[in-house]
């Protein structure tokens, strides 16, 4: 089955309602896995059954204790929302059409990466300068909860954490209050600082496969055929987030020629520039479109050139994929260093960083190419 509609997570879902019924769920979790396999959509699911006053089971309750262990198909069909009290009543979403529907509901709080920042602001987690400790995250998860049940939290983009705010949440997750659950979503557990690592019981989320993908793709209405799902799915390496690059023709045809500028040697600074810029100009008038646009040129860049200095440290490795053939060009050409792609990785991430704090696009494309020409030389 696909608890709650979503593929793939029946394994870590059976995990979490059997501790749930047990009352030895734990209260902190961090979930790694790539980009678009369903870990916010079942952080969200889970957070609204575990609100659900019929899965609140408290110390005293006798409840489902009691019942014997059911097959794991009973005990997932059991682990869903009631619909009916006061608690699934109050869980609905928020209809804002700048961002994708959050839940919302008394005793849940999200926070993530605002779109122009490039990490998650303290603030969202212990409140700005003058409510320090007085509002944000930890605050919140510090007062009773309103409804008189759980409290749950949704930490997205853990990646992001610097120090200060990794060390502000750290005591929270150490020792949740009471009834409080803290999820946090992340890509891989390498990406976390140690300190939040060892905190948290890690789930990790498989790619999907290929036809789970291809399924998503029809359900949302994103491909018109199954032949169009399967193709789409076959290129995007069980990512829903890369299915959805792939689906931006214009982008898998660019593809090809932003691989093959990154292969050349040297790199054409200008030509590279040029053909960058329109390319972010195309996707239309909307800054953030061509702001989203140039962020994956850089995060498809970022993956080129580690696949470059992973073939340049062991040339009998050429990793296969979509990248091969140019990482195979530059392997033969001799002459580029390994060290070379960790520093043409340093300026992505330089200029991704720039795009986030919007400074102008095209000044940072065009940096970006003439500093990545001047390496390649
Ligand atoms: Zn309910």
């Amino acid at each position: 089955m696909a608890w709650q509609g979503i593929l793939g997570v029946d394994e870590i879902a059976l995990q979490f309602a059997r501790a749930n019924r047990r009352r030895r769920l734990g209260g902190s979790f961090l979930f790694v896995g790539p980009a678009g396999v369903g870990k916010r959509s079942f952080a969200f699911a889970l957070a609204k059954t575990l609100l659900c006053s019929r899965h609140f089971l408290q110390s005293g309750d006798a409840a489902l204790e009691s019942d014997a262990a059911p097959d794991p198909v009973a005990e997932l069909e059991r682990f869903q929302p009631c619909g009916e009290c006061e608690n699934c009543k109050q869980f609905e979403w928020s209809v804002d059409p700048n961002s994708p529907p959050l839940p919302t509901h008394p005793d849940f709080h999200y926070v993530c990466k605002p779109a122009d920042k490039s990490l998650l602001p303290l603030e969202a987690l212990i409140g700005d300068k003058d409510a320090r400790m007085r509002s944000g995250l930890c605050f919140e998860l510090n007062q009773t909860a309103f409804m008189g049940g759980r409290k749950i939290a949704v930490v997205d983009d853990a990646d992001f954490f610097n120090l200060e705010g990794a060390n502000a949440l750290l005591k929270t997750l150490e020792e949740p209050p009471p009834n409080t659950i803290i999820f946090l979503i992340g890509t891989s557990a390498a990406k976390q600082l140690p300190t939040i690592r060892s905190r948290c019981q890690t789930f990790r989320f498989n790619s999907l496969s290929n036809d789970a993908l291809a399924a998503i793709l029809l359900r949302q209405g994103k491909v018109e055929t199954q032949e169009e799902a399967d193709a789409v799915a076959r290129l995007s390496a069980g990512s829903l987030e890369e299915a959805e690059k792939a689906l931006d023709a214009k982008f898998s045809e660019f593809q090809q020629t932003l691989f093959s500028e990154l292969a050349r040697r040297p790199i054409r600074g200008v030509e590279f520039a040029v053909k960058l810029c329109e390319f972010v100009d195309a996707a239309g008038k909307e800054a953030v479109l061509r702001r989203r646009r140039l962020q994956n040129v850089f995060k498809e860049s970022i993956a080129f050139f580690r696949a470059a200095f992973l073939a340049l440290e062991e040339p009998a490795k050429i990793p296969q994929g979509k990248y091969a053939p140019f990482v195979r060009r530059i392997v033969e050409n001799g002459g580029t260093a390994s060290r070379d792609m960790l520093d043409c990785v340093d300026l992505t991430l330089d200029a991704m960083e720039k795009v986030d704090r919007n400074v102008n696009l095209p000044y940072v494309a065009e940096a970006w190419a003439y500093d990545l020409a001047a390496i390649s030389r």
